[in-house]
C-alpha cells in the first residue's frame, strides 16, 4: 500500500455535502496525492470492494509543489478510501457497485483542518456575547462546571458533525472540563471522535492559577459577585493533572487517526512548577503542548521580563516550543516572539477574523 494512499482516507459525509461549489477529500495530512500517481490506481488492497464512489465533473486540487488543480479527472473511493485518480470516462478500478456524485463548478480539495476547537463550549454558544475575552472569561462559569459524560460526548459528537459538513475532517481540541479533566471524561472526547471518524488531536485544558491571578489588575476593584466566585477556587495541583494525562497515555497517545497533546492553558496562567512539569512529560512521551499565547492585549502587560517579555522565549526555557507543539491565536507577540517560533520551527494557529495590531 502507498503511503500517501493509506494516509488520505476520507469520510463519505464530506462528499454529500457537496451541493455547492466546495467539497472536501481525504485529509489535509496527505497534502494531496503525489502528481506521479496521478491516473493511476493509488492502492489495490483487493479486487472488490463494498462500495465503490466515482466523483466526476469537478476540479481536484492537488497540494504539490507547486499546488495544481485537475480538469477531466474522476476520483475514485473504495470503501471510504481514496483508490484512485482517473481520466473521466474511465471503467471502474475494481469490481464493485459504483454510485456516482456528479458536479458542475465544484472543487474537490483535502480535508480542512480546525487547528483550535473548544468540544466543550459548542453546547454553550449565546450564553455570552460580545465582551472583551477577559470578562468573558470572568463571567463563563459554566465552561468550568464539571459535566456528566453523556454531556461531553454530545459536545464532540455536535463540533465534530458541524465540522465534517464544512469539509473539515481534523481537529485539535483543547478540551476544558471543570478544573481537572478526569480520565473518564477525556476517555469520552476520545471515543467520541472515534465513533464519528474525525482526526483529532486531544489537549485536556489545565492551569494552576486563578483566573483573577493572570490579570494585570487591582483584584480589590473587582466587582464582590466575582471576587466571591473566583477567590474561594483553588485549582487542584499539577500532580494530579499529570497523574490522569499518565493514564491517558497509556491508551490513546496514538491510536488511529486520535493522538493526545499537553493542552495546559496559557503560560500567564500557569506557575514555573507546573511548566516544568509539562516539559518532563512532552520529553518523557515525544508529545507537544497545545496552548493559548498571547490572545489578549491584558497578557502582553504580564509577559515576564526576565525573559525579554516573551512568553515564547519563557515557554522555551522548558522545552515546550518546538515542530510539534502549536500557538493559538499569537495575536499581541513581539518581534522576539515571532522571532523564537520562527526558528524553533513551532505552529502558530490563527483564527479566523483575528488580526494582529498594527506595528
Ligand atoms: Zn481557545
Amino acid at each position: 500500500m502507498l503511503p500517501a494512499a493509506k494516509q488520505a482516507a476520507c469520510h463519505s459525509n464530506a462528499f454529500h455535502d457537496a451541493g455547492t461549489s466546495t467539497t472536501a477529500m481525504g485529509t489535509a495530512a496527505t497534502g494531496g496525492v503525489p502528481a506521479a500517481f496521478r491516473g493511476a490506481v493509488l492502492w489495490r488492497p483487493k479486487m472488490t470492494a463494498k462500495k465503490l464512489l466515482r466523483i466526476t465533473g469537478a476540479q481536484i486540487v492537488q497540494l504539490d509543489e507547486p499546488p495544481s488543480v485537475l480538469d477531466g479527472t474522476d476520483l475514485w473511493v473504495a470503501d471510504g478510501r481514496v483508490l484512485a485518480l482517473l481520466p473521466t470516462g474511465t471503467a471502474a478500478p475494481m469490481e464493485g457497485p459504483v454510485e456516482t456524485l456528479a458536479f458542475q463548478k465544484a472543487l474537490v480539495i483535502p480535508g480542512l483542518i480546525n487547528c483550535h476547537s473548544h468540544s466543550a463550549s459548542s453546547l454553550l454558544r449565546g450564553c455570552i456575547g460580545g465582551v472583551p475575552l477577559d470578562l468573558f472569561v470572568l463571567d463563563a462559569q459554566a465552561r468550568r462546571a464539571p459535566k456528566p459524560l453523556r454531556q461531553v460526548r454530545v459536545a464532540v459528537m455536535l463540533q465534530a458533525t458541524e465540522m465534517l459538513r464544512r469539509g473539515v475532517t481534523a481537529t485539535v481540541d483543547h478540551f476544558r472540563h471543570a478544573g481537572l479533566p478526569t480520565v473518564e471524561a477525556v476517555s469520552a472526547v476520545f471515543s467520541a471522535y472515534q465513533e464519528v471518524g474525525l482526526r483529532a488531536a486531544v489537549a485536556p485544558m489545565y492551569e494552576d492559577r486563578r483566573y483573577t491571578d493572570s490579570l494585570p489588575i487591582d483584584q480589590a476593584e473587582l466587582p464582590p459577585g466575582v471576587r466571591k466566585r473566583w477567590f474561594g477556587s483553588h485549582p487542584p495541583a499539577p500532580e494530579n493533572y499529570f497523574a490522569m494525562m499518565e493514564e491517558i497515555a497509556t491508551e490513546w497517545r496514538r491510536r488511529d487517526r486520535l493522538q493526545l497533546l499537553l493542552g495546559v492553558d496559557g503560560p500567564q496562567r500557569c506557575t514555573p512548577h507546573l511548566l516544568e512539569l509539562t516539559g518532563d512529560f512532552a520529553a518523557r512521551h515525544g508529545i507537544g503542548l497545545h496552548t493559548h499565547v498571547l490572545e489578549a492585549k491584558t497578557q502582553a502587560l504580564v509577559a515576564p521580563p526576565e525573559h525579554g517579555g516573551s512568553f515564547v522565549a519563557y515557554l522555551d526555557r522548558f522545552g515546550l516550543i518546538g515542530p510539534s507543539s502549536s500557538l493559538a491565536h499569537f495575536v499581541w507577540c513581539t518581534a522576539r516572539d515571532i522571532e523564537i517560533a520562527a526558528e524553533r520551527r513551532v505552529n502558530v494557529v490563527k483564527q479566523p477574523g483575528e488580526q494582529s495590531p498594527a506595528r
